[in-house]
């Protein structure tokens, strides 16, 4: 199995709009370091059976999937509903011409309502053959239950985003953890005796409202003991290179296209 980081930047991206000549706001990171700039936080599961699994649609859907290699999605799953996880929906019409289908995808009933309050016609079927627009074939699922997407068994576990609630997922032995700022027991005892965690760590110093800071993910890390840690959604104060020199063994910086394999 294969996790792929499409995208580890925070809702804004990286860089930020603006900055002095208007060509970007680098924040406290380097911007002569090609891993400091980030596209909005996105996933990929590769199956042994070369399967694609795509967790969120970032606004760089399209970007993020050309410049990684893949080929194709065959399913989809939401965590949540913020912007910067499903804004680049309308991109799946072009999925959906390469599998023929409606792509079938996984998110909570929570979930399913906002989207098509915000999406609703991406709910309606498609006369005819012609994708000219996104279709979703929805499935729902409830936070904490095991579903098989592919061939493969991902676990769910709800996790706290400070004013809302996310789906954390597990496959085998990694897991990926988006968009938390607080985990309760139930999601400790969930990821145990993992080979590799990618979790959420916005910031160097102090949580986020709604998102882990540096030393909460060490904390988890401690109780937790993943074999290998990887950063993602990381905002404007986390430097690639500065990173990769504090943090201790075991833990690093994503990037965008980083490829994270675990066997079996
Ligand atoms: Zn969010």
């Amino acid at each position: 199995m294969k996790l792929i980081l499409l995208g580890t930047s925070g809702s804004a991206g990286m860089p930020q709009i603006g900055g002095p000549d208007g060509r970007g706001d680098w924040g406290k990171t380097d911007p002569s370091e090609p891993r400091n700039r980030r596209t909005r936080a996105s996933a990929v599961f590769q199956t042994t059976e070369n399967k694609y699994i795509l967790i969120d649609t970032a606004p760089e859907l399209r970007l993020q999937l050309t410049a990684c290699g893949i080929p194709r999605i065959d399913a989809l799953i939401y965590t949540h509903t913020h912007a910067d996880h499903v804004s680049g929906m309308d991109d799946i019409r072009i999925l959906n011409r390469l599998m023929g289908g409606a792509m079938p995808a996984y998110a909570t009933a929570d979930v399913w309502e906002e989207l098509k309050h915000r999406f609703g016609y991406v709910f309606r079927p498609i006369t005819g053959s012609f994708y000219s627009r996104p279709v979703l074939r929805d499935h729902t699922i409830i936070a904490g239950q095991e579903i098989e997407i592919e061939g493969v068994v991902v676990k769910t576990m709800g996790q706290d985003h400070g004013f809302s609630r996310t789906l954390g997922l597990r496959t085998g032995n990694m897991a990926y953890c988006i968009d938390l700022v607080r985990m309760d027991d139930a999601q400790k005892a969930a990821l145990q005796g993992l080979d590799l965690l990618v979790i959420d760590c916005f910031s160097m110093s102090k949580d986020h409202p709604t998102h882990a800071g540096l030393p909460t993910v060490l904390n988890w890390v401690e109780e937790l003991r993943p074999a290998r840690t990887v950063l993602t959604h990381m905002g404007p104060e986390m430097d690639y290179a500065t990173l990769r020199a504090a943090l201790p063994p075991g833990v690093e910086p994503g990037y965008d296209g980083m490829v994270l394999e675990v066997a079996g």
